[in-house]
């Protein structure tokens, strides 16, 4: 397994792979490694002649007051989960050379990029698309892995991969729970035991709203109510949106059907976590 941190380095290796006609699997991550990172590049594994990995925690997603400095890092460990998946590459650059002085450039994807996490975080999904971007003309894939975990996120990158007609495919991979139901996510390892039981509330609000759903509740407005009373029971965790929402356009919904995405954000101590559904899908 190859270890690159230089942009250029990175760059003419891949152009190199793809004159010589190998198909290019990317899985762009913040490190931190767990089995949802690991689902991904298994994946990518299965689908690409060459595996690359990403290692980047992007400064330009982070708000003024979120968690960038105190972001969770282990390059060692990362790289030994990366090896038992079979990563070809791991590319992991530094910021400086990322947004060097004078940077200026930045891709938005308008309407998608507001709702939701969008909403609560100013500018976020502003620094994934200019990362993804970058990242995808330095690594130049042929497809592109990104969990449903961060579904808004996957959601504005297939939106803007379509606009910018940019030559990668993006596959969209189930989330990773833990045997309790919590999606995993490099931030849980900020939680107090505690707050990791009190954390389960979003599984739990998943759980009876799938199963409102399938006993026939269509009305949005009754299993928001339904998530409100489940996340209440939990003192410590405080709501930030429970939103009910098209699959495909994030448009918003009162009344959901098969294709509605349940979407929930909250925050206990300083921790923010989310987690969603897809009401008609499978699980
Ligand atoms: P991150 O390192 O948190 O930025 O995530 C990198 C990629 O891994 C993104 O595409 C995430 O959606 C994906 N990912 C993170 N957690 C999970 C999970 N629990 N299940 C599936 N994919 C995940």
């Amino acid at each position: 397994m190859k270890i690159i941190t230089s942009i250029i380095e990175m760059q003419s290796l891949t152009s190199s792979l793809k004159r010589e006609g190998k198909r290019v699997a990317f899985v762009p991550t913040m490190g931190f490694l767990h089995e949802g990172h690991a689902s991904l590049l298994r994946e990518g594994r299965k689908r690409g002649d060459v595996l690359v990995l990403s290692i980047f925690v992007n400064p330009i997603q982070f708000g003024r007051n979120e968690d960038l400095d105190r972001y969770p890092r282990d390059m060692e460990r990362d790289c030994r989960i990366a090896a038992e998946c079979g990563v070809d590459i791991v590319f992991s650059p530094e910021a400086a050379d990322m947004y060097p002085p004078g940077f200026q450039t930045g891709v938005t994807v308008r309407e998608i990029s507001l709702p939701l996490c969008g909403a609560s975080r100013p500018g976020h999904f502003d620094g994934v698309a200019t990362v993804v971007t970058k990242l995808f003309n330095i690594v130049q894939p042929d497809l592109a892995l990104f969990g449903r975990k961060d579904y808004q996120q996957l959601a504005v990158i297939r939106r803007m991969v379509s606009d910018l007609n940019l030559p990668v495919e993006i596959v969209g991979m189930p989330i990773v729970r833990e045997a309790d139901g919590l999606a995993m996510s490099s931030r849980n390892a900020y939680l107090s035991e505690e707050q990791r039981r009190s954390a389960l509330c979003l599984h739990r609000s998943i759980t009876a709203v799938r199963g409102l759903f399938t006993n026939g509740e269509r009305s949005a407005e009754m299993l928001q109510r339904t998530v409100r009373e489940i996340i209440g029971q939990e003192p410590s965790v405080l709501i930030e949106y429970i939103e009910f929402r098209d699959g495909a356009t994030l448009e918003e919904q009162e009344v959901v059907d098969n294709a509605t995405l349940l979407a929930l954000a909250v925050k206990t101590g300083q921790t923010r976590l989310i987690d969603n559904s897809v009401l008609g899908e499978e699980l």
